[in-house]
This record gives structure tokens, sequence and C-alpha cells, in this order.
């Protein structure tokens, strides 16, 4: 018989969107990347193109670019989500008003198949039916999802 050692934890493939519109946008994408690479518990699998889009809510603001990768995570959602503010703020992340700019937005789009909304986290994340750049991500992501896994 096979035993499932006491200390497995399930893996899951998180994804998570990244976006900013201050500074060098695409040197703060890769920190990004970078920083999300080095956190332990988390492999980053796959990641999909970089697109410019423009700011939700005030059109005062710069364009966005926006990316979305795909992480093979033994994280929880909530250890998930606190290392991701880690990381925004780490990269200068200042909130100010909501959808302000910023010079990273790390989101979790997607967490697994799991459902879940409290106070702090909700997924999958409610701005995805509404974005279309969002949806056109996890769908350049999902084959290469099933390749890495
Ligand atoms: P939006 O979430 O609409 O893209 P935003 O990313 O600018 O807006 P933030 O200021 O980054 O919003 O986050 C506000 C709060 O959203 C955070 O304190 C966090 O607890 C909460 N939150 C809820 N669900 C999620 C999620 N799926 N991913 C990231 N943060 C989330
Ligand atoms: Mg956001
Ligand atoms: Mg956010």
């Amino acid at each position: 018989m096979r035993m499932w050692p006491w200390n497995a934890r399930v893996t899951e493939i998180a994804c998570v969107a990244l976006g900013g519109n201050l500074g060098d946008r695409l040197a703060f994408l890769a920190a990004a990347r970078t920083a999300l690479t080095l956190l332990p518990g988390v492999r980053l699998i796959a990641a999909s193109r970089v697109e410019e889009t423009a700011p939700l809510g005030s059109s005062r603001q710069a364009p966005y670019l926006n990316q979305m990768v795909a992480l093979a995570t033994s994280l929880s959602p909530d250890a998930l989500l606190v290392r991701l503010q880690a990381i925004e703020q780490r990269l200068g992340r200042v909130r100010a008003i909501h959808w302000g700019s910023r010079t990273i937005d790390l989101d979790i789009v997607r967490f697994g198949s799991r459902r879940m909304s409290n106070p702090w986290l909700t997924v999958p994340h409610p701005g995805l039916a509404d974005r279309d750049f969002w949806q056109r991500e996890l769908a350049e992501l999902q084959p290469l999802i099933a390749a890495a896994s």
C-alpha cells in the first residue's frame, strides 16, 4: 500500500495577475516574476505575454502593462496573498486610492478550482468577468499549464 507522507502538501495551480503603470513597467513585471520564483513553496510554470491596457476607473492615469503567471504552489490561498502583498510593498506599491496608479499589483485570479470569499480574499477574483485582458491571458496560460502538469 502506498502511504501518503505525513508532511505532503497538495500542490495547486494559482493564476496571478501582475499589473503596473508607474516607473519602468517592464522592469517591475520582471522584478515581480523574480520575487515569485524565490518564494518557498512556489514554482513559476508559465507566463502570458505582456499586454498594455487602459487604466480601470480614472482615464487620467498612465496605461498599464499586464501579465499573468501560473504558479504551482503548496501555499494556502491566504499565505500566497500575504506573500504577494509583501512583494508589492517591496516593489514600492503605495495604496492611496482604490485603482490608483501603482508600481505593481499582484492579484490572485484563480486558485485551483477553489471558490472562496472572505473580507480579504475572493477567489476567483471578482474582476475576472469584466476584464477581457485577464480572460485572454488565462486562455493563453491553459495549454502551458496542461503541458507542465
Ligand atoms: P482589484 O482587486 O479590483 O484589481 P486592486 O488590485 O487595485 O483592485 P488592491 O488595493 O490591490 O486592489 O487590493 C485591495 C484588497 O483586495 C486587498 O487588501 C486584498 O485583501 C483584497 N483581495 C480580495 N480578493 C483578492 C484577490 N483575489 N487577489 C488579491 N487581493 C484580493
Ligand atoms: Mg488589481
Ligand atoms: Mg490588488
